[in-house]
């Protein structure tokens, strides 16, 4: 069996920032600390987080007045924002400013008059935060065939934005459709898809077609770990989205295969090197490690917890 080990993969810029400001949260002020929804979409992140103390909410209601509360990476609407204030809560905010950026262009474009149109996934955290900005101004655009059904007038004011961590490919053919049907449409001065999940993406289509597997490591509510699977069977390779090595099953493998191994924005590398561990054992695995692209982009702690170290 041979491993090509795709670089970049797992933790981008925004998630470091988020796991450092938790790590530091819990222990500058103690447990517990109440994360709103989950620190990032990780389980193993999660699990570990949990068990020193971090307590995961949905809604603001569970956590105690006057309690301190971290904002999680996919960023939160401003009614999140005034319900943690009305609440009195000591709010931390671990938005990754690449979240923040599609939030500042929506205002723009709502105080400017237009409808904007997110092309996203309904229901996932940044999506929801995003509209939360303006929330009569947008309207959610899953695919092509959601851009047929959309009725505006000739000349009507559009904007699009999209989330983050989509597909590339999927996005671009979303909104070639538009531009098609919507000529006037505006976009963002730069696209927002971030830099993390290009290069994961990048790395998968350029890899995948010399494998005969890909394991993506991520959780299935991973956005860019789900994307980067599907990136893999579209080229026609079998991919597997696990979140470590207790979910590989040995069955998928002969022994001579070539495994192209990466990992979603938000999984921890001691997971990647877990079930290389285990293939190396079990499949006397070679590994090559390949990089499409360096990368070097680092965020700020939040505001809240430089000023507590001054
Ligand atoms: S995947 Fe991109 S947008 Fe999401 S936290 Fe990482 S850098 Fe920020």
């Amino acid at each position: 069996m041979k491993i090509i080990l795709a670089s970049p993969r797992g933790f981008c810029a925004g998630v470091n920032m988020a796991i450092e400001t938790l790590d530091l949260s819990l222990q500058r002020f103690g447990a517990p600390v109440y994360v709103y929804h989950e620190i990032v979409h990780n389980r193993y992140v999660v699990e570990r987080f949990r068990k020193q103390g971090a307590v995961f909410v949905d809604r603001l209601d569970e956590v105690p007045e006057g309690a301190r509360l971290l904002f999680s990476a996919h960023g939160i609407s401003p009614e999140i924002r005034a319900q943690a204030a009305a609440r009195k809560l000591k709010a931390i905010d671990a938005t990754c400013p690449l979240v923040t950026k599609v939030h500042l262009e929506a205002l723009r474009f709502a105080k400017q008059g237009y409808t904007i149109l997110l092309i996203g996934h309904s229901g996932h955290d940044e999506v929801v935060g995003t509209m939360g900005e303006a929330p009569d101004a947008f309207v959610l655009v899953e695919s092509p065939e959601d851009v047929d059904r959309l009725e505006f007038s000739a000349g009507a004011k559009l904007a699009y934005l999209t989330q983050t961590t989509l597909s590339v490919d999927d996005a671009n053919r979303i909104i070639a459709r538009l531009k098609e049907r919507f000529p006037q449409i505006v976009g963002p001065p730069k696209e927002d898809i971030c830099y993390a999940t290009q290069n994961r993406q990048e790395a998968v289509r350029a890899w995948a077609p010399q494998a005969d597997v890909v394991l993506v490591l991520g959780s299935q509510n991973s956005s860019n770990s789900q994307r980067l699977a599907e990136l893999a069977a579209e080229c026609g390779v079998r991919a597997h989205l696990i979140d470590g090595p207790d979910d590989l099953d040995p069955a998928w493998f002969h022994g001579d295969e070539t495994v192209l191994i990466t990992a979603g924005a938000s999984a921890p590398e001691s997971v990647v090197e877990a079930c290389v561990e285990l293939l190396r054992g079990r499949f006397n695995a070679t590994v090559e490690s390949r990089t499409v692209r360096e990368e070097d982009v680092y965020f700020p702690l939040p505001r809240e917890l430089r000023v507590v170290a001054k």
